[in-house]
């Protein structure tokens, strides 16, 4: 899952007659972070201070395009928003039911994607996994531990 360099990004998207204003390619630059899972609104919420004239609108529409052109993938672990992943392929998420925290799991989970299953096109295979995050765990048993002395 080798990451890809934004500037190579901006390049195609440019060969592909995109426009790209330099609040697009801020979004580009930050969703293509290391390990990074973000929702439309928070990295509007980061970029806001940088570019004041950015609206949420064009979060979206960036996402969307990104999305469309197969540099990052949608992933909806969490019921109530979508998040948006650089990391392509088929790699495990894991989301925290206490603190919503989700990340990329390595686990010996593996699926044989095929191109196609029972005669149907597959486009695309999500795991999610879904528990309480070793943060959580941790403060769980310290909180345990203080109950314990009283
Ligand atoms: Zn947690
Ligand atoms: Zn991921």
């Amino acid at each position: 899952m080798k990451k890809r360099n934004y500037k190579e990004i901006v390049r195609e998207l440019k060969e592909r007659g995109y426009t790209l204003s330099m609040a697009r390619i801020a979004i580009l630059r930050y969703v293509m972070k290391e390990n990074a899972h973000y929702t439309a609104e928070e990295i509007y919420k980061d970029l806001k201070h940088e570019y004041p004239t950015l609206s949420i609108a064009t979060v979206y529409n960036t996402l969307k395009l990104l999305s469309k052109e197969g540099y990052i993938q949608q992933i909806m672990i969490d019921p109530n928003k979508v998040i948006y992943d650089s990391t392509l392929g088929v790699h495990p998420h894991f989301y925290c039911k206490i603190c919503g925290k989700i990340e990329d799991i390595s686990s010996d989970l593996t699926v044989s994607v095929n191109r196609e299953m029972d005669g149907n096109r597959v486009d695309e295979v999500h795991i999610y996994v879904y528990g309480i995050c070793k943060d959580c765990l941790r403060k769980e048993k310290e909180g345990n531990k203080g109950l314990r002395i009283n």
